[in-house]
């Protein structure tokens, strides 16, 4: 069910807790508000629907990736860029890695590995600093 985007900074500034299986309502939940608002979105942390839990959404294209307590494991070829969020006014410069290596557990419970260049690199790595509580 679609959800209201936090916009509360003490809420967005806590680092989130670890997710587990129980928590795939709100998984589910957090999707259902990144397709809400896929116009202007591609990727959600579930702080930015009032939950300090470690799960990002990402939705680009076709792909849609639901990941609990993902964790960057490499990562090479920084450069600088500017960035919005939904629950920020603006954008902002920040600094990116061209290219990561997610690691994540899956709603069944499955460590994955996903490599992820460019933008949907970008995007994994925004959500997963929701996930520590920060903010660009
Ligand atoms: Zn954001």
């Amino acid at each position: 069910m679609q959800q209201p985007i936090c916009k509360d900074q003490l809420i967005l500034r806590q680092p989130g807790r670890p997710a587990t299986l129980a928590d795939a309502p709100l998984a589910q939940n957090l999707m259902d508000t990144l397709i809400f608002n896929q116009d202007r979105c591609v990727g959600m942390a579930a702080n930015m629907i009032g939950q300090p839990v470690n799960i990002i959404a990402v939705k680009t294209g076709p792909l849609q990736l639901l990941m609990l307590n993902p964790i960057i494991t490499k990562q090479s070829q920084p450069y600088q860029t500017t960035e919005g969020c939904l629950s920020l006014l603006g954008e902002r410069p920040t600094k990116r890695f061209e290219q990561i290596t997610v690691q994540y557990q899956d709603l069944t419970g499955q460590t994955q590995t996903l490599p992820a260049t460019g933008f949907l690199a970008q995007i994994i790595q925004h959500e997963v600093d929701h996930c520590h509580g920060i903010i660009i």
